[in-house]
């Protein structure tokens, strides 16, 4: 086999040839070990101008560049190759063109997307390790990569849509994704909880966009209500399973847990514990407990129904009987809940997978935790709208 047929099958740098192979050797007793790749231009190959692609007769100079490629048998790899400072008639002095040299020149685009593909699915720490660069410069990779794979997203045909808020920093930063419910798909990341913050989605969804929407899926505890109702008035309001029995284990479970405990607390005798008075009040508690496990149990049986009917008549049973219990906080749940009856039972048209926003919350913690020192906003929410394409 030929040289140049060797070269071209086992490197493929286009315009250019292997003249030799060498082992570098390692400065440091655990360093990685380096081969040094050394590579000719080949003579009849036309140098074009890295800026408009025309063909370039008149040469400045050559200079010797260094740059990484993917790492062979293990080795760290480096390339060494004359780069050539042409004279364009059209553009003046630029660079000759080189195919496979990435944006940023310093590595082959086959290695950044290398790099780019290891980034989706470990932290960039590992990935820096890993290829032996730093951890800027696989963040610049992976964010680069992301933003040209995303691209500006279509909104074209989203019609109902799930909203909800996380936390970037508990008590500091929260952010608001925006989900489109039938495909699971991220459409939106942006900074913020409040009012206003989801705003910048709505401008960008449009007027038409706004007509179009059927159905938003959201907390009924939140300030997207007011936005959301001055945006697209004509939309039908759904409150989701998950964000629903969050609320009731707070103000209802807790509650009594709480005031239970007090009570408890308070039947102790100062010498004696274990009194008569005590036990009974344990007793009543255990009592309190199932009621309200009981009924949130059955509360969360109303987003199974699919005929609006059906799942009326079973929340006037459940509200009759979380107004039967005499148990204050859970009386007073059902009293709100009363009021927003319309937003669970249009879950009925517009039904949510079950868990689709408990999943997102979890799959933002984890992309949280794997990266560590995500100190850049926008590049956190390529990552989120990456690990939620949707369905295709
Ligand atoms: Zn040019």
């Amino acid at each position: 086999m030929a040289y140049d047929e060797i070269t071209a099958l086992l490197g493929g740098w286009e315009g250019f040839e292997l003249t030799q192979v060498r082992r570098e050797l390692a400065t440091e007793p655990d360093a990685v070990p380096r081969i040094v790749l050394e590579l000719r231009s080949l003579p009849n190959y036309p140098k074009r101008c890295s800026r408009c692609g025309e063909v370039v007769v008149e040469i400045h100079d050559v200079t010797e560049r260094r740059v990484r490629d993917l790492p062979i048998l293990e080795a760290e790899t480096w390339l060494v190759f004359p780069r050539a400072r042409l004279h364009c008639p059209r553009c003046g002095p630029t660079v000759e063109a080189v195919p496979w040299l990435d944006r940023y020149q310093r590595m082959t685009t086959r290695l950044a997307a290398a790099i780019a593909r290891l980034a989706q699915v470990l932290p960039i720490k590992q990935v820096a390790a890993w290829f032996g660069v730093a951890w800027e410069t696989v963040k610049q990779i992976d964010q680069r990569s992301l933003e040209r794979r995303l691209g500006p997203i279509d909104l074209s045909a989203v019609r109902v849509i799930a909203i909800d808020e996380f936390a970037i920093q508990r008590g500091h930063r929260y952010a608001t994704t925006v989900v489109d419910v039938p495909t699971k798909r991220v459409l939106w990341v942006g900074r913020g909880r409040g009012r206003e913050d989801l705003r910048a989605f709505f401008a960008l969804l449009g007027p038409e966009g706004c007509r179009r929407l059927e159905a938003v899926v959201m907390d009924m505890s939140t300030a997207y209500f007011e936005e959301v109702r001055a945006q697209c008035p004509h939309v039908t309001l759904v409150y989701d399973l998950f964000h629903v029995v969050a609320k009731y284990g707070r103000e209802v479970i807790d509650r009594v847990r709480v005031d239970e405990t007090n009570r408890i607390a308070r039947a102790a005798g100062p010498n004696d514990p274990a009194t008569r008075a005590r036990r009974r009040v344990i007793k009543g508690t255990r009592w309190l407990l199932l009621v309200v496990y009981v009924l949130k149990d059955d509360l969360k049986q109303l987003w199974r129904y699919r005929y609006p009917g059906a799942a009326r008549r079973f929340w006037r049973a459940w509200y009759r009987r979380a107004m039967a219990s005499r148990i204050p906080a859970l009386r007073t749940f059902a009293t709100n809940l009363a009021v927003r009856i319309d937003g669970v039972i249009s879950h009925c048209r517009y039904p949510l997978h079950t868990g689709l926003l408990e999943g997102i919350n979890n799959k933002i913690k984890v992309l949280k935790r794997m990266a560590y020192g995500f100190r850049d906003d926008a590049y956190f929410f390529l990552k989120i709208r990456a690990a939620f394409p949707g369905i295709q």
